[in-house]
């Protein structure tokens, strides 16, 4: 099977599953190899690939993303690549995925995130991995569920309300930039980005801090990218009850530009904007600007403040 794209509308996943002579929840499996070679993981070599099926019936690609030059905890991990590719597609729910490798501990807590967790069913195509927990399923298809290798979770039930609306669950901060008349000098001198390009960027960047989860710290932040031919990415952050597998906004808009980005490098974002709370006990923008300078010396980074209305 050729290079798969990172989102599969439900019509092509049918048609390849038919050419295939395989079912849906099969045809998952069989994404992951070819899957890998969308991974950008420059550091370890280790190309990781998750592709899993969500409720609308779409099939969702996530890859491992490697950053060279900076501290290895900023890596995107393929789980979360593929998390934030479901939210970034207001998919609601994920109920299958297959993996190359078992996840790491570290994904098997992310993913505590998303409601029902512990019933999402995952199957790892390394033959090595989990064979005596897929016998244990005993659905005999070969997936495990989450709960059977995270027991005894930490999650979100742990520290939120019942009803408070989850990673994959619609969200909206309200949040407001100030009146652009009075907002701080936003220009930028690179000389890719106009005014027009500026304000839809601050604009792109409020609605993605607006679709933030942030339910822990209660400070959502988002993050719009421009290349250098004025296309737009975004992303928002997104914690996790154990804190540090938390997903940045910068990371989470570079998930947006890779499965978008139409292959390109890091350096051919040229622009981007972080929108956060003022004073916000969890501030993205140190981070945010480390990240972007070594990934792209030259994207000009402004920062908006938001409040909530
Ligand atoms: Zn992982």
């Amino acid at each position: 099977m050729d290079r798969p794209s990172f989102v599969i509308h439900p019509e092509e996943a049918e048609a390849a599953a038919k050419r295939l002579g395989v079912s849906a929840l099969q045809l998952l499996p069989l994404l992951v190899n070819p899957a890998k070679s969308l991974a950008r993981p420059p550091i370890s070599n280790f190309s990781v690939s998750a592709v899993g099926l969500g409720s609308s019936g779409r099939i969702f690609v996530g890859v491992n993303v490697e950053f060279p030059g900076l501290p290895l905890h900023h890596s995107i991990h393929a789980e979360q690549f593929l998390v934030t590719n479901l939210t970034l597609n207001s998919e609601r729910h994920l109920r299958y995925f297959s993996v190359s490798a078992a996840p790491c501990g570290h994904c098997r807590q992310f993913l505590q995130e998303i409601r029902d967790a512990p019933e999402i069913r995952i199957l790892i195509t390394d033959p090595n991995a989990f064979r005596d927990a897929a016998a244990e399923d005993g659905d005999g298809d070969g997936f495990v569920r989450l709960e059977s290798i995270l027991p005894h979770r930490f999650g979100p039930d742990d520290l939120l309300e019942k009803d408070v609306p989850l990673l994959l669950e619609p969200h909206d901060n309200r949040l407001t930039l100030s009146d652009p008349d009075h907002l701080p000098n936003g220009e930028f001198c690179n000389g890719y980005i106009d005014s027009d390009i500026s304000s839809n960027l601050r604009g792109t960047a409020l609605s993605a801090a607006n679709r933030s989860y942030a339910p822990y710290s209660r400070c959502p932040s988002g993050v719009a990218l421009v290349d250098c031919e004025g296309k737009m990415y975004r992303g928002w952050y997104m914690e996790s009850a154990a804190y540090n597998p938390s997903l940045g906004p910068v990371q989470a808009a570079l998930v947006d530009f890779v499965a978008n980005g139409g292959g390109g490098g890091f350096e051919r974002i040229v622009g981007a904007v972080l929108v956060e709370k003022k004073d916000a006990v969890v501030s993205q923008e140190l981070t945010a600007r480390m990240l972007l300078q070594v990934i792209s010396p030259k994207c000009d980074f402004k920062v908006f403040h938001c409040y909530e209305f």
